[in-house]
């Protein structure tokens, strides 16, 4: 028979949304028949390896395929955001080229967002967790989600849980968290399929234009894809404030 293992591991608070009930404070107790990695220890707490910032084993960083010891003191700590994604970490070496994300159907009016600030974000209502883990692998995408089983999934290296409610408030979230700065390209990407808007002339579209959009604007863009016509609205105006408002540079 294997020996018990014993460890503490202590949590920052901000990791208590995530645990199980009876593993709330800031220290736990943990005991486990076999050894196993570190991750799958700490996502049996309830905690996504997404949101983690650094694991020690006492006072050694470890990664996630540490596995610790009996009676070993396990810190785990969070993201410091601005979260940087174009740089290696102990735990995440491999960095991102680019910002780009998979936004999951529980957060998709995020998506949308996110495409009008000209973020590059891929979704649909459609998609299942394969197709998440498919973006995030082979594209490497940052997973936006609410869901922290498809978090724990291997395939994710980068993503975040979602902590707001509502969409406005979650697209702050996740600029000011990945550090997301401006001059952000507005009116560049088709809300509706994340595709490149590419500029077209008014007088080919003027059968498809409301009396008021043909009086008042002269500059016009088409998604190459569904076809769907873009201005530069007063939508665009209200989102520049509400950015600035949250100390966000535009
Ligand atoms: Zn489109």
């Amino acid at each position: 028979m294997n020996p018990m293992l014993q460890l503490t591991i202590s949590f920052p608070e901000e990791f208590n949304c995530f645990k199980r009930r009876k593993n709330k404070g800031p220290e736990i107790i943990y005991t486990l028949e076999q050894k196993t990695s570190i991750k799958h220890i700490i996502e049996s707490l309830g905690v996504p390896h997404t949101e983690i910032g650094k694991i020690f084993a006492e006072d050694k960083e470890v990664d996630f395929n540490y596995i610790p010891v009996n009676s070993q003191k396990i810190t785990v700590l969070s993201i410091t955001p601005p979260f940087d994604v174009t740089r290696p970490s102990f735990l995440r070496p491999e960095p991102l080229q680019k910002i780009r994300f998979v936004v999951d159907v529980n957060v998709g009016k995020l998506a949308l967002l996110l495409r009008m600030l000209g973020l590059d974000a891929v979704y649909s209502p459609k998609y299942v967790d394969r197709d998440i883990l498919y973006f995030s692998g082979k594209e490497k995408r940052i997973v936006l989600s609410k869901d922290t089983g498809l978090l724990e999934c291997r395939q994710v290296i980068f993503g975040r849980h979602v902590r707001s409610i509502y969409p406005d408030d979650q697209l702050i979230e996740i600029i000011k968290f990945f550090g997301i700065n401006g001059p952000f390209k507005f009116f560049i990407r088709c809300l509706r399929c994340n595709k490149k808007l590419v500029p077209i002339n008014k007088k080919d579209i003027l059968h498809r234009l409301e009396p008021k959009t043909k009086r008042y604007f002269n500059r016009f863009k088409i998604c190459p894809q569904c076809r769907r016509i873009y201005w530069q609205g007063s939508h665009h105006e209200k989102m520049k404030i509400r950015l600035q408002k949250n100390g966000i540079y535009i």
